[in-house]
C-alpha cells in the first residue's frame, strides 16, 4: 500500500488524472460519481461530462441494462469482473466530441469498492481501449479461415460450418445440401500452360462460385482442384439446379469443366462426414461416367 501522506491532495488529483485509461466510479444504481484519467483523445473521448449523470441518462436502454448487470455481477462476486464491449461516440450522450470517430472496443475491469459512494455500493470501472488488438484478432481469424489462392473459406472453416449445420439438422431438421466438385483434367492445364495458369483457373472457379451462388450458400476450397459448396436450408433436389447452373457457368467462364457429387443431410447420419462421403462417392461416379456432370447418390 502506498503511503499517501507523501502526496498532497493536488498531487493525488494529478496522479488520478494521469491514469492512461479512464476510470469511472459507478454506483450500484448506475450513477457516475467520478471519472479520472483517459485524457488522450487519440484513444478516448472526454468522459468528464458524465459525472452526476446516470447510465440510463446517457446510454440506449439495452446497453444501459448490460452495464447495470455487470455492476451487479461485480458487487455480488466481491471481486474483479472483466468484460469486453464496444461503444461508438454516438452510443454515449454527453461525452466529448474529440476522440476516435470509429467504434471502440473496450476491456472493462470492474472492481467493487470497499466503501460506499453517494450512500451506495460502488465499483471502480477501468475501461481500456483494446480496438487495435481486436482488429488484429479479427484479421488473424479471417486469415486462418481463408484459402489465400481462391479467397474462399478453407478446409478448417468448412469443417466448422459443416459441424454447425449438421447440429442444426440433427436438432431442428433444417435441411442442408453438400456439393463436392473437382475440375476435370486439371493436370492438363498445369502441364500444358504451367502451374500459374492452373492457379488462375482455381481463382477463376472461385470467382464464379462467389458470383453464381446465393449469399447464404457457402463455397470453400477443400484443397487442390477440389471445392465444396454447403447449401443451408436446401435439400439435394432443390440444390441440383443450383449445382447444374454452377457447372455451366464455370465451363462458360473458365473454359474448364467440373464434375460434382451432391448429397444432403439425412436422419440416419451420425456426422457430417457421412454426408461428405456420399457426395465424394457420387463425385467419383461422375468422373467414371464421363465427367462434366453432377451426380446424386
Ligand atoms: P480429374 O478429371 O480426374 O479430376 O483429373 P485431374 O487432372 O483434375 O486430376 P486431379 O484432380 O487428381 O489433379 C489435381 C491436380 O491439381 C494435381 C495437382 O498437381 C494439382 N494442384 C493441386 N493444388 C494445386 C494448386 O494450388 N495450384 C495448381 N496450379 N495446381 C494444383
Ligand atoms: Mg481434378
Amino acid at each position: 500500500m502506498a503511503d499517501l501522506s507523501l502526496f498532497s491532495n493536488d498531487q493525488i488529483a494529478a496522479l488520478l488524472s494521469a491514469l492512461p485509461d479512464p476510470a469511472f466510479i459507478l454506483t450500484r444504481s448506475g450513477r457516475y460519481a467520478a471519472v479520472f484519467g483517459g485524457t488522450d483523445s487519440r484513444y478516448y473521448h472526454d468522459g468528464s461530462g458524465l459525472v452526476g449523470k446516470s447510465l440510463d441518462d446517457v446510454l440506449h436502454p439495452e446497453k444501459a441494462a448490460w452495464f447495470h448487470a455487470q455492476i451487479a455481477i461485480a458487487l455480488a462476486a466481491q471481486g474483479l469482473h472483466v468484460v469486453e464491449y464496444a461503444l461508438g461516440r454516438e452510443d454515449v450522450r454527453g461525452i466529448g466530441t474529440d476522440g476516435p470517430a470509429e467504434l471502440i472496443w473496450f476491456e472493462g475491469r470492474v472492481q467493487p469498492l470497499a466503501y460506499p459512494v453517494l450512500d451506495e455500493d460502488a465499483v471502480l470501472w477501468v475501461a481500456s481501449n483494446i480496438t487495435a488488438s481486436k482488429k488484429l484478432e479479427a484479421l488473424l481469424r479471417m486469415q486462418s479461415e481463408t484459402d489465400s489462392l481462391s479467397g474462399l473459406a478453407n478446409r478448417r472453416k468448412l469443417m466448422s460450418s459443416l459441424t454447425e449445420h449438421f447440429e442444426l439438422f440433427a436438432r431442428y431438421k433444417t435441411p442442408a445440401a453438400v456439393l463436392i466438385f473437382d475440375i476435370d483434367h486439371f493436370k492438363n492445364i498445369n502441364d500444358a500452360q504451367g502451374h500459374l495458369a492452373g492457379d488462375k483457373a482455381i481463382a477463376a472457379t472461385a470467382d464464379v462460385c462467389r458470383r453464381a451462388l446465393r449469399a447464404t450458400d457457402f463455397p470453400a476450397r477443400l484443397g487442390g482442384d477440389e471445392f465444396v459448396v454447403l447449401m443451408p436450408h436446401t435439400d439435394s433436389e432443390q440444390a441440383l439446379p443450383i449445382a447444374e447452373r454452377l457447372r455451366l457457368r464455370i465451363a462458360e467462364q473458365t473454359g474448364a469443366t467440373i464434375s460434382g457429387g451432391l448429397s444432403e443431410m439425412t436422419p440416419g447420419d451420425l456426422s457430417y462426414e457421412e454426408v461428405l462421403k456420399r457426395a465424394d462417392d457420387a463425385l467419383y461416379r461422375a468422373k467414371r461416367d464421363g465427367r462434366n456432370r453432377i451426380v446424386r447418390p
